[in-house]
């Protein structure tokens, strides 16, 4: 990943950022740089999260991890990775869509509001 300002995760990111969204998974930046995100299947403990110099994520410490790793990451590095991109600032490319439909103003009221005939 060269370029900071626009982030293309494969499907399976995508995948596991949705999951850790939903599931509410928020990490933890330590000192370290390393983050701390609360396990979910067994609550009061954590995974930690490493990442290498250049801020990418290499390691979990996790099962899944362990049996995914980079290409089938967890959601606990899912979470990281959403953390560090908002706060990067960057664009996850999925989620850029095509601009806000703005209602024209041409069109008739017929196609803006459902009417009884
Ligand atoms: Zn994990």
């Amino acid at each position: 990943m060269e370029m900071t300002e626009t982030i293309t995760p494969t499907s399976a990111w995508c995948r596991a950022m949705q999951r850790a969204r939903r599931e509410g998974v928020k990490p933890t930046k330590q000192g370290d740089g390393s983050f701390r995100v609360p396990s979910v299947s067994k609550p009061g403990t954590n995974h930690i999260v490493t990442l290498d110099q250049a801020g990418h994520i290499v390691h979990c410490d996790c099962k899944g991890w362990e049996h995914g790793g980079r290409s089938h990451p967890c959601k606990h590095a899912a979470s990281v990775a959403l953390a560090i991109m908002f706060l990067a600032g960057a664009h996850i490319t999925p989620a850029r869509s095509d601009p806000m439909p703005v209602p024209s103003l041409s069109v008739s009221r017929g196609q803006l509001f459902r009417t009884a005939r």
